[in-house]
């Protein structure tokens, strides 16, 4: 029995295609050396505009308009001497506990602007989640300093409508340190959002007509509404929902 050996041959036709001067290097060359034959210029303007290529579309709407900017924050630790009056020997936090935090805010203006805000190491991250919330809601802030700034006189900084946090200081209408004194504590438009006692007093002139909720109002933050879930999202309380006493500027960690 004879076996048929097979053998494949494989006829691998390595012929190569394209000698590779099929098509020129740039195709833009056709066109522009494209050009009306000098005959054809007399008929060209009664014609069925043949020789006219369609228009080209335009652009779509531009997509390269620039808007804000985008947030950002910055955590640094604080030299002392950026803190001259809102910090002494004897405050509840080493002022090595405490972050500079400098981020993006909406302005009044409808700007973009940078503030800072001093705060305790552990909440950094609380302090940006939300800020980064309320600028992206457009949240006007009518600024934010150090209260350092006005010498850490918390009636000076309300009454330039200050938002600050950081200031070792004790609670307002106690002895006890505030949570401010810890830096776990926020104060948000003062103005806007005075603190207003159980007889619906508040310390600052500028500040009476804010004095009720809810109110409809640029930068008045309201029961419920978007500023005070971005900071309860993070665990944070408003003073505006205290009983008697009532704090809309002021949003805590504790709560108090
Ligand atoms: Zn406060």
């Amino acid at each position: 029995m004879k076996g048929a050996a097979t053998m494949a041959l494989v006829a691998l036709a390595a012929i190569s295609c394209g000698g590779g001067q099929s098509s020129p290097a740039g195709s833009s060359a056709a066109p522009s050396t494209q050009s009306p034959p000098p005959s054809a210029a007399a008929s060209s303007t009664s014609g069925a505009g043949a020789t006219t290529p369609a228009p080209t579309p335009s652009p779509s709407p531009s997509p390269t308009r620039t808007g804000p900017p985008a947030f950002t924050a910055k955590v640094t630790p604080i030299a002392r001497k950026r803190l001259p009056y809102s910090w002494r020997p004897g405050c509840p936090v080493s002022y090595q506990d405490l972050r500079l935090v400098t981020m993006t805010y909406w302005g009044f203006d409808d700007r973009a602007h940078t503030g800072e805000l001093v705060v305790r190491k552990t909440v950094t991250d609380d302090i940006v989640t939300v800020f980064k919330k309320l600028y992206a809601m457009r949240y006007p802030i009518r600024q934010m300093r150090l209260v350092d700034v006005y010498k850490g006189d918390d009636y000076d900084s309300i009454d330039a409508d200050n938002t600050s946090a950081f200031n070792c200081r004790a609670a307002t209408g106690s002895s006890n340190w505030s949570n401010h004194a810890y830096g776990e504590a926020v104060d948000l438009n003062p103005r806007e959002n005075p603190y207003v006692t159980a007889s619906g007093g508040t310390a600052h002139a500028n500040a009476k007509k804010y004095a009720h909720r809810p109110m409809h109002g640029k930068a008045v933050i309201n029961p419920g509404d978007r500023v005070v879930r971005a900071f309860a999202a993070v665990g944070w309380g408003w003073g505006g929902s205290w009983s008697g006493t009532k704090d809309y500027q002021h949003f805590s960690r504790s709560g108090r």
